[in-house]
């Protein structure tokens, strides 16, 4: 898909008078039509819903907007549930989706009515100990060999989510013998998939074990959700997931199991993040120096701390020289922060345009996974966030951070 920006140069030039790089930005509406499309896409099931993983941009004042057109949240740790809570989110808005879980966090999630998704078969357990089973209990199922697995992920065998399909049954029928009533089922195997067939087989995947717990338990499970893991197309010549194809292929397997079974009404649920920020975020920074040694390094005022991706995974984020956009790229570099740290490149033997110190650089799909996964390492502060209005303006969403906010856990 062709990369685009919401800005031109003059407009970031002015912001970085008041915001100095880097900072993060978000394109509002952008963001909101495109999850106002997810929801159209499956207008057709019932109680539809997208618990927006809050890992993916953990900043309320996107998912109080997120929340004003029906999201939900998607937590998994305590600070995630307070933030769920001050954007306005409410019990059974948020689904808790943990995993390897201390008790305080399941206590949180019980006190807030939450959703709580169940990891394993020893939490059952754990969880009625600590905090008491609530009304509406959900597993996450692993598949194991039965489904192949993706890159980020890996295959399900590997990974350390869910429950195993024996257990699967096992922890429901115990839930059953305990009195519980309200039953969800919930997986999530792949990350940043970009194949929609996948997601259709995963509903298939869940629509026939729904069908095989209301048969084997006389259970008859609520919801189910598919997790997250839509993939973005990251390189310009990538394709984004096709949500209308991908509804219409999970509707036709919600007829054939759900209906054909009066197993109605089943609410299908998502938890996606990448998908609903990630191509709408932008990582502004400049360039400080150029380097030329064995090869060109271009260093940037942004470090992996602002985006890890790159270094993580070996990802690809596009990067556009803001008013060098129609100049022919002409030179390969590697494009640096100033960790040390020799991976901490956002781009290697990438072909660009000619640089120029000063240069401003927007480094593309940085709004999931990107500001979330900053951190302190070699003394980097956390950078501000922006969130750029339909008529251009920007309001700061959150503030970079100081050598205060550094120094304030310490003693000495
Ligand atoms: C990370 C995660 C998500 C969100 O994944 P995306 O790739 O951002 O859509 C959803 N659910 C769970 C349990 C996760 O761990």
């Amino acid at each position: 898909m062709k990369k685009t920006l919401p800005f031109n140069k003059t407009q970031i030039e002015e912001m970085i008078k008041q915001y100095p790089t880097p900072f993060h930005i978000y394109d509002e509406q952008a963001i909101l039509d495109n999850a106002q499309a997810f929801y159209q896409a499956f207008d057709w099931a019932p109680g539809f819903k997208n618990y927006f993983a809050v890992k993916a941009c953990p900043n309320p004042a996107i998912m109080k907007k997120l929340q004003e057109i029906g999201f939900g949240a998607d937590c998994s740790s305590y600070p995630e549930l307070l933030l769920a809570e001050k954007a306005g989110m409410t019990a059974e808005d948020i689904m808790f989706s943990s995993n390897d879980t201390p008790a305080e966090e399941y206590k949180k999630a019980k006190d807030m009515k939450a959703i709580i998704n169940l990891d394993d078969i020893s939490h059952i357990d754990f969880l009625e100990k600590n905090a008491g089973l609530p009304e509406l209990v959900c597993f996450r199922y692993n598949p194991g060999p039965l489904r192949e697995g993706n890159a980020i992920i890996g295959t399900p065998e590997e990974a350390k989510y869910g429950f195993t399909h024996e257990q699967l049954f096992k922890g429901y029928a115990l839930l059953k013998d305990k009195g519980i009533k309200r039953f969800g089922l919930h997986t999530m195997i792949a990350s940043n998939e970009l194949n929609a067939d996948y997601f259709i087989e995963t509903g298939k995947m869940l629509f026939e074990l729904v069908v095989e717990i209301k048969q084997k338990l006389d259970i008859q499970i609520e919801f189910i959700n598919l997790g997250g893991g839509i993939g973005i197309p990251y390189q310009p010549e990538q394709k984004p997931v096709d949500l209308e194809y991908v509804s219409q292929g999970i509707k036709k397997h919600y007829e054939k199991y759900i209906k054909t079974n009066n197993l109605e009404p089943l609410k299908i649920f998502f938890e996606c993040g990448r998908v609903i920020t990630g191509p709408y975020g932008y990582l502004i920074s400049q360039v400080r120096h150029i380097k030329e040694t064995y090869k060109t390094y271009i260093g940037l005022d942004a470090c992996m701390a602002n985006l890890m991706r790159p270094a993580l995974y070996g990802a690809y984020h596009h990067i556009t020289i803001l008013g060098k956009e129609k100049q022919p790229s002409v030179k390969e570099v590697d494009v640096t922060g100033s960790l040390c740290e020799n991976n901490d490149k956002f781009a290697i033997n990438r072909l660009l345009p000619d640089f120029d110190i000063g240069d401003i650089v927007a480094i593309h799909d940085a709004g999931a996974h990107g500001y979330a996964m900053g951190f302190n390492y070699n003394g980097k502060l956390r950078s501000a966030e922006l969130l750029l209005h339909e008529d251009g303006s920007v309001t700061q969403i959150r503030r970079a951070e100081t050598i205060d906010d550094y120094f304030a856990t310490l003693n000495f």
